[in-house]
């Protein structure tokens, strides 16, 4: 009794040391995201590293001050409404609504996010259903978190590809980030009845396009046509060289698909805060 009951409890100490907590499958096939793969592979051969989105220049110091001021202020430091502190949806109701030219309302139409890769997976994972094959949309070449965040939302990421159309040599001469372009046919045979959503990207990272307002009506239209929710990842929106940003959630029937992403962490060189929001009509 005393031999079987001790192999017993060997057995379970030797399986003890085999087995381990193993992540949900669908999280562990996402693997090692090319942000995190680059910058190891850059610094173990100190190479110059222009893959990881850094600002090679310092924060303006009235931003710097702002974070400051907020840290001295002893009412910042517990916990915030889930949505985002009043003052900043405020500020935030303010600017967009000038640039939608409609009012936004703070209290229901905008969030506030760990960054705009929180409002992304947010975004796909209000809207996706797990174990039912829901499509998203990617344009690529593409941000590179799209795709895991859409399969970790439980959906799957079909691929249209952006296509360079010009005269040029791209091996000889340096094209503009325009001549990259959406075949709206290619986008259209790749929609199914299980396409839910298209994510855009405007100033496009990683090609630099800005999306023309003849490009997003014709997306558009196709959105509207398959009854699409638009995720339009906008972090990007004043680094347009000249061109003319157009948010797509502007255009005719548009704001009613359309949820809009955007970051502070961009739009003030501060990558490492880490805030961002989504803004989109109450219903969505
Ligand atoms: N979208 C795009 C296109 C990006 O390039 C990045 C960051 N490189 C993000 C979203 C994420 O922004 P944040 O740092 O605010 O999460």
């Amino acid at each position: 009794m005393a031999s079987s009951a001790n192999a017993g409890i060997d057995s379970t100490s030797a399986n003890a040391k085999c087995l381990r907590p193993k992540p949900a499958p669908l999280y562990a096939s996402t693997g090692l995201d090319v942000w995190t793969l680059m910058n190891q592979v850059a610094a173990s051969v100190n190479a110059v590293n222009l893959g990881q989105g850094f600002m090679s220049f310092p924060p303006k110091d009235f931003i710097k001050r702002a974070a400051q001021e907020a840290l001295a202020d002893d009412t910042h430091h517990q916990y915030a409404p889930a949505r985002g502190r009043p003052g900043l949806l405020e500020q935030l109701g303010t600017r967009f609504s000038e640039k939608f030219g409609r009012p936004i309302d703070p209290s229901s139409e905008i969030s506030v996010h760990a960054g705009a890769n929180e409002a992304l997976l947010s975004a796909f994972t209000a809207f996706l259903e797990h174990g039912k094959g829901e499509e998203v949309i990617l344009i690529e070449p593409a941000f590179d978190q799209y795709t895991p965040n859409v399969i970790m939302a439980g959906g799957k990421p079909v691929y249209v590809p952006l296509r360079i159309c010009t005269d040029k040599d791209p091996s000889k001469e340096v094209i503009s980030s325009n001549a990259w372009k959406l075949d709206i046919n290619e986008l259209k045979s790749a929609i199914s009845d299980k396409t839910r959503i298209l994510v855009l990207n405007t100033p496009h990272n990683p090609v630099g396009k800005v999306f023309t307002r003849k490009e997003l009506q014709e997306i558009g239209a196709v959105a509207q046509q398959h009854n699409l929710l638009v995720i339009s990842d906008e972090v990007y929106e004043h680094l347009t060289y000249g061109a003319a940003h157009v948010s797509i959630a502007t255009l005719p029937g548009m704001w009613e698909r359309t949820i809009t992403v955007g970051s502070a962490g961009k739009l003030f060189g501060v990558t490492g805060w880490r805030v961002g929001w989504a803004i989109g009509p109450a219903e969505l």
